[in-house]
């Protein structure tokens, strides 16, 4: 039996599942937060045992993860009595630059690799490598895997990842679109194909993967072929407070008008716009339908460009792979908010799509939200990113 540690970190929070990989079952998952800042806490959740809070100071990420080891271990709260029970950890790592299509063990050069892509996740990857070399110490000997945000985006053809201008930037620096959260729509895209009985060799399938960060995702056979956020997350949809696409005039315009500098418009495009902006009521898409269902206009509109900017790219997608098999929604609202679900759909009955109402009523699990007479399959398939990480650990150690 097999035990694998999933690591998340954050430039201040380190998440963390421990998992048994032959039941696939959680043994225990939890979350220090405030790491470098006052305040830290680490609240860790047993499978089968009352929440454990910790209140200490953590200056960083390597006493983060030593608390958490002594969570994972403690004699009242913890799921195992000793840290060699641990087999391997599998740390998710934003960005791998045109390096890696794959997870990977940890080596100095996989370390190296990561280190070179500060400047592409400056928020993420020094704070996915402190995690790694934290756990190297704590944990010598036992397999590091990295696996990346960005190595399902890295089969897309040229053609969708190039962008637009001179091309010796690509060259120089790498500017090119590599898509994010390809831990998620690489399992949910399998998920998809087993689940909805496709042909793993060639099938088309389209993943909305639609919570805070949004983000789509078109795959032949399981490899991607294209994917909404380009070289930061930023890029393709709307979502809780990044605009998606704009185009980069309106960076300028605005830089002029406020007298603001880029770093500060490019801040206010990431955490100050989506659906936060037009609505100015909340990044929390539950609390903007509540106020367009109390009438708040805003509300209202923030909700259908969101809405629109998912059948577009939708529509994009059918038409980049010529077709389409099975659509399937995942994360926070894909999965949960049946009235989003029902908008979308009511957008691509042009592709024959039959929406059972009945069923899309469901949350929360595996479900065929449409009817046996559907000519495209559409699916509720939650995402889980952490069991992806494990069991990709799994398979290279
Ligand atoms: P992330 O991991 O990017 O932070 P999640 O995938 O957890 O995001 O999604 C969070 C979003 O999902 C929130 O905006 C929340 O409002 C939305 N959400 C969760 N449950 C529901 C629901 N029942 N109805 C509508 N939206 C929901």
């Amino acid at each position: 039996m097999m035990k694998v540690l999933v690591i998340n970190c954050g430039s201040s929070s380190l998440k963390y599942q421990l998992i048994d990989s032959q039941t696939e079952e959680v043994l225990a998952k939890g979350l220090c937060e405030r790491i470098g800042i006052d305040g830290s806490k680490l609240t860790h959740k047993p499978t089968g045992k009352e929440d454990y809070v910790v209140e200490s100071p953590m200056k960083d990420h390597q006493i983060a993860v030593k608390l958490v080891l002594d969570a994972l271990t403690d004699k009242d709260h913890g799921v195992i009595t000793d840290i060699k029970e641990i087999s391997a950890v599998g740390h998710r790592v934003l960005h791998a630059g045109q390096v890696y299509s794959d997870s990977i063990v940890v080596n100095e050069d996989v370390k190296r690799v990561i280190r070179e892509c500060f400047d592409l996740g400056p928020l993420h990857n020094p704070a996915n490598l402190i995690g790694i070399e934290a756990c190297e110490a704590a944990m010598p000997g036992v397999p590091q895997v990295a696996v990346f945000d960005t190595a399902f985006g890295q089969s897309m053809p040229k053609k969708a990842y190039l962008y637009a201008i001179p091309y010796e930037y690509y060259e120089k620096y790498g500017i090119r679109r590599y898509g994010f959260h390809g831990t998620s729509h690489s399992f949910v895209s399998k998920e998809t194909i087993k689940f909805a009985n496709l042909n793993p060799e060639n099938c088309k399938v389209i993943v909305c993967h639609l919570g805070n960060g949004a983000s789509i995702s078109a795959s032949i056979g399981g490899k991607c072929v294209d994917t909404s956020m380009g070289l930061t997350p930023l890029e393709g949809l709307i979502m809780g407070t990044r605009s998606g696409d704009v185009d980069p005039a309106v960076v300028q315009y605005i830089c002029n008008k406020e007298n603001k500098t880029v770093d500060e418009v490019l801040n206010i495009l990431n955490k100050k716009s989506g659906v936060l902006g037009i609505s100015g009521v909340s990044s929390d898409f539950r609390d903007v339908t509540k106020a367009e269902n109390e009438g708040n206009e805003r509300a209202k509109a923030a909700n259908e460009a969101f809405i629109y900017r998912v059948i577009k790219y939708i529509g994009a997608y059918v038409a980049a792979m010529n077709g389409v098999d099975a659509i399937a929604f995942t994360a926070g609202v894909g999965e949960n908010d049946v009235n989003a679900r029902e908008k979308i759909l009511s957008g691509l009955t042009y592709l024959g799509i039959e929406v059972d109402h009945e069923a899309n009523k469901k949350r929360g699990e595996n479900t065929m939200i449409s009817t046996p007479a559907s000519k495209v399959k559409v699916c509720v398939i939650p995402t889980n990113e952490e069991l992806a990480i494990a069991r990709e650990t799994v398979a290279l150690v």
